[in-house]
């Protein structure tokens, strides 16, 4: 039987009416949840992820501001622009777009950032908490593939959990996510050996490699969760780092690429905002 499928679209719409409520609630209150987005150079993809995201903030009410800066940008300078946003009362969120030009030191400036305005969840403050199990800011893919994962309504507690790929914004934190949830994790790479026989455990598989198609059919365990985090263009269309017509055949459930995680990341920037919002009204 073909797997179910998760669908980002349907949920990640969900949650933005939910957010949406939580941003009127806060205007009524005075405030406005504000995001402000630095862009430094014109990589194209990045463009396209930055104008989602501005168009996900006006959807739900918030206000983004876009910081464009030429690819020449010194250290300097873009670390005193993100003190510049550290110090508006306007932002609640800021965010640096990845990639940042190779002459830059990209965790230098996310580290400037203040982590209760991280809503990436990359500062080290940030990640250090995820690790530990206190409190903090949850980088937005990890957190919408958990949400999707919780959508399936299975018990995650002690299920095999196998995570392909190790980024800092994708793979590790993915990791941290499943742990707390009481799942047994196993972090591969490209020097993990055997991969397949890996991946055959997992009733929980998560792809974070960048690779098209990379995860074919018979590295899936019958009935698994597939979830599929991978963004590839091949010629021209952009498939994720599953074989999706193969492996929906064998899982249980699958999300679609197009349609599925990515959807779920703007969402839970969104949120992220929202709640670092929230937290300034409380504290006014
Ligand atoms: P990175 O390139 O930082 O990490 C890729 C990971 O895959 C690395 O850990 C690498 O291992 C591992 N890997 C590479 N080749 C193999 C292999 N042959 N076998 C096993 N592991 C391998 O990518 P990101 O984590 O940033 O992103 C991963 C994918 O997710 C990309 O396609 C990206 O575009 C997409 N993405 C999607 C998002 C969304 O919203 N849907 C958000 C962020 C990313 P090693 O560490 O050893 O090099």
């Amino acid at each position: 039987m073909a797997a179910k499928i998760l669908d980002g679209k349907t949920m990640s719409e969900e949650l933005k009416s939910n957010i949406a409520r939580r941003v009127a609630a806060m205007r009524e209150k005075g405030v406005i949840p504000g995001l402000a987005v630095i862009l430094a150079g014109d990589d194209p993809a990045s463009e396209i992820y930055v104008r989602n995201k501005g168009k996900g903030c006006e959807e739900v009410g918030m206000f983004s501001r876009t910081i464009r800066m030429g690819a020449d940008v010194s250290q300097e300078e873009l670390e005193a622009e993100i003190q510049r946003l550290n110090e508006d009362p306007a932002i609640h969120g800021i965010l640096v777009q990845l990639p940042l030009p190779g002459h830059l030191n990209e965790e230098a400036a996310l580290s400037r950032i203040l982590p209760e305005k991280d809503v990436d969840g990359f500062h080290l403050i940030n990640a250090g908490r995820l690790m530990t199990g206190a409190e903090g800011v949850i980088p937005c893919t990890p957190k919408g593939v958990l949400h999707m994962i919780r959508a399936t309504g299975e018990p995650l507690s002690g299920k095999e959990a196998v995570v392909i790929g190790r980024s800092n914004i994708v793979g590790k934190p993915m990791a941290m996510l499943l742990l707390r949830e009481n799942c047994t994790v196993t972090v591969c790479h490209s020097r993990t050996r055997n991969l397949a026989e890996h991946t055959r455990r997992a009733d929980i598989l998560v792809a974070a490699v960048g690779k098209a198609r990379f995860v074919t059919a018979d590295m899936v365990k019958p009935g698994a969760i597939v979830i599929d985090v991978g963004i590839n263009r091949v010629d021209g269309k952009v498939c994720g780092d599953v074989d999706f017509d193969a492996v929906r055949e064998r899982a249980g459930w699958i999300t679609p690429v197009p349609g599925g995680v990515g959807k779920m990341t703007i969402a839970m920037l969104l949120a992220n905002t929202a709640d670092a919002a929230e937290r300034t009204l409380r504290h006014a």
